[in-house]
């Protein structure tokens, strides 16, 4: 049987290393020649705790994290953070910053309201081109999405400012080198550059830390997870395991600066396949958009549904862009080859053709 090549272009769960899911298949069964599955290992075992530490040494030197920031590995993806970040760092009586640049940094304000004060200081793409943002000194902290993985927007210049920084990098993760010490904080759910869903990645530096609540359910404070290493309760220990396989694969590929390379190649043949194009178009200013979700809308929307579909018939997966945004979506995280967008390309150029 022929079986046709697809690309998934999903913005997560995400495409993953194949080398790794073939490693973790076996894994499943024997892992590491210890005739166990992957899946029955103690969390409390000698082996898992050697897993643990080395994912997180991996991580450490993949993204350059100083020494004096701790690395969690929690449950409950980006979301949960979004309520752990303001119910720690948002002392009663006091108020935190967001910046509302998109979807994500929405929903993240969204659950901060039901904690305490929480003021908007900046909305819109605007907020992303111009990122010196007027942070009111203060504040508890500042909340900010570099990546808005719905709405195609990606930026990387930050204010100075002594209130602490906490950045949502869910979708922007290991794709690029990101300058770690600008945050106090910053996390990341697995299921976009990671791994699967399931996990979620909280790097809090030690000084921010100590002003973390006490006065908080206990399985909510970050103390209590650093305290316990990240196996506070049982830890989603599988999804750790092909984390920790993804982080060697990204060491082994070159790091971070190459897949920066590579994200930037894809992204910008996609981009120039839009910009060239009579049909679709990406309004976002230049210098926001995104390396790794790509967006854009076709002139005529009655050809959106089509689209979507004649690029699935032909392998294309998941091209329809996220709920809040409409038109077409482009995921292009570090496991999705150049094949895959050049292929895209080449069928965008036909569907125009086709539709004159
Ligand atoms: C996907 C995503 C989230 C939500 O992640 P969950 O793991 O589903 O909670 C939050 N922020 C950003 C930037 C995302 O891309």
């Amino acid at each position: 049987m022929n079986i046709m090549k697809t690309y998934n272009f999903c913005a997560g769960p995400a495409v993953l290393p194949e080398e790794v899911l073939e490693k973790a298949q076996k894994a499943l069964v024997n892992w590491e020649n210890s005739d166990t599955s992957i899946l029955s290992i103690s969390h409390r075992s000698k082996e898992f705790a050697d897993l643990a530490e080395q994912s997180k040494q991996n991580l450490r030197d993949l993204m350059n994290i100083p020494e004096d920031y701790e690395i969690l590995f929690l449950h409950g993806g980006a979301t949960m953070q979004a309520v752990m970040v303001p119910m720690n760092f948002l002392p009663a009586g006091e108020f935190c910053n967001y910046i509302n640049t998109g979807h994500w940094a929405h929903k993240a304000i969204d659950e901060s309201v039901q904690i305490g004060d929480t003021r908007v200081i900046a909305s819109g793409v605007d907020s992303a081109v111009n990122t010196d943002w007027p942070v009111d000194p203060a504040a508890a902290f500042v909340h900010c999405t570099p990546n808005e993985t719905a709405d195609g927007i990606e930026f990387d210049t930050f204010p100075q400012t002594d209130v602490p920084i906490v950045a949502d990098i869910s979708s922007n993760i290991l794709s690029r080198p990101i300058d770690i010490s600008r945050f106090d904080m910053f996390y990341a759910g697995a299921q976009k550059n990671i791994g699967p869903a399931g996990i979620t990645l909280a790097v809090i530096k030690r000084s921010f830390l100590e002003a973390a609540r006490e006065d908080i359910p206990l399985m909510m404070q970050y103390k209590k997870h650093v305290k316990a290493k990240s196996i506070y309760n049982t830890p989603p220990t599988f999804p750790w395991y092909l984390a920790g396989e993804v982080f060697k694969w990204v060491k082994a590929e070159g790091g971070v600066e190459e897949m920066a390379r590579r994200n930037a190649e894809k992204s910008l043949y996609l981009y120039d396949a839009i910009d060239n194009s009579t049909l679709y178009e990406n309004k976002l200013p230049v210098e926001v958009r995104s390396k790794v979700n790509a967006i854009f809308h076709l002139k005529d929307d009655a050809l959106t549904d089509q689209f979507v579909a004649q690029a699935k018939s032909k392998g294309l997966l998941n091209l329809k862009g996220h709920k809040s945004a409409g038109g077409i979506r482009v995921s292009i995280y570090n496991a999705m080859p150049i094949e895959g967008v050049k292929a895209l390309v080449e069928f965008m150029e036909d569907f125009e053709f086709k539709n004159k």
